[in-house]
């Protein structure tokens, strides 16, 4: 018995949520594969450590001084190995970042070392092994994931070591450089290792209690989802529920592994549980979702397919 057990930036914010992070994988031995993304916002106001290294990017390509940036991510990352007495330097790592920072310097490399600094921070913290998400997720120019190479990759590394802390977010092409995954994508990492090592569970910690039946950020206090599958989950997150990845679901389908979404500030409740046929029938509508600035428009036309040139003009008016 094997689980998967991902945190994102919600459950990353600073020390206390490290704290709750280490209480959850160490009460059950089974969570031995952890995946974390990148330190994220500690209040509404709060700045994800991922949005401050795009803003950093930025300045250095526009050659704008950058150094009050810089220091915001380098006292957030310090800040949180010194709270915890983390034995890993994380300075030593953060100087050598900030010698390489330059005009040039890659823009998914860059943004990779949230996750990475993150996931160095907590491999010292829980003391599992640092395995870089490079050397595992292995991608072609085309930007299609290599399975075969990336599945022995992760392997190896799961049986060298047996418990790991990976990077999300990113992976990496031939040549070795950097492939950002898009955002909110570590949810993707970790179900591309759940898939990889064929676990019993693919747990995902964030900072709601389930997937909701509707953004708790428009309707207050929605009622959580106790049971849902993964085409239905699919269809939210592409129409909007934001709250995993909407590619999650295809690498854990294949296997028919479940997704556990959970609430890494509330550990006891279940949480929404992610699979192929639900039992649960008790509501007809599963959940709602929306994208702004989405329009649909249906144009219907007597024998408009055989009209050659139809769509052309029907778009020509937009
Ligand atoms: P993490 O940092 O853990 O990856 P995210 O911010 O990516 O978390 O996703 C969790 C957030 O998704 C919640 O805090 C919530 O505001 C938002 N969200 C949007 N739609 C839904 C929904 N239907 N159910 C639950 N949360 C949702
Ligand atoms: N940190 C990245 C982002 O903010 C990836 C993730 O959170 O999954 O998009
Ligand atoms: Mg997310």
């Amino acid at each position: 018995m094997l689980v998967v057990t991902k945190f994102g930036g919600s459950s990353l914010s600073c020390a206390t949520q490290f704290e709750k992070v280490k209480k959850i994988v160490m009460s059950d031995p089974k969570r031995k594969i952890v995946v974390v993304s990148a330190l994220g916002k500690r209040d509404s106001s709060d700045t994800k450590i991922t949005d401050l290294l795009y803003i950093l990017h930025a300045h250095l390509k526009y050659s704008v001084p950058y150094q009050d940036i810089w220091n915001m991510i380098y006292d957030r990352f310090v800040g949180v190995q010194k709270e915890l007495n983390i034995s890993y330097d994380i300075k030593v790592d953060l100087d050598l970042l900030y010698k390489e920072l330059n005009k040039n310097i890659s823009q998914d490399y860059l943004v990779s070392r949230g996750e990475y600094l993150t996931a160095k921070l907590m491999s010292s913290y829980l003391g599992y092994q640092f395995v870089d998400a490079k050397d595992l997720l292995c991608f072609n120019y085309d930007g299609l994931m290599d399975e075969a190479t990336t599945t022995k990759n992760v392997k190896l590394a799961f049986s060298t070591y047996g418990t790991i802390v990976v990077p999300g977010f990113y992976g990496s092409y031939p040549n070795g450089s950097v492939k950002l995954l898009s955002r909110g994508g570590s949810d993707v990492t970790g179900s591309i290792l759940s898939k990889c090592l064929n676990v019993t569970l693919y747990e995902n910690w964030t900072d709601v209690s389930g997937i909701l039946a509707a953004d708790p950020r428009i309707i207050p206090s929605p009622r959580a989802i106790k049971e849902i599958t993964y085409a239905e989950l699919r269809e939210l997150s592409y129409m909007g529920a934001s709250v995993l990845h909407e590619e999650t679901v295809f690498p854990v389908q294949q296997l028919n592994i479940p997704i556990n979404l959970k609430n890494t500030n509330d550990p006891d409740h279940p949480g929404t549980l992610i699979k192929n046929v639900c039992t649960d029938e008790s509501s007809i509508v599963t959940g709602i979702a929306g994208k702004k600035d989405f329009l649909s428009f249906n144009i219907s036309k007597d024998h408009m397919s055989n009209e050659v040139g139809f769509l052309r003009r029907a778009l020509s008016v937009f």
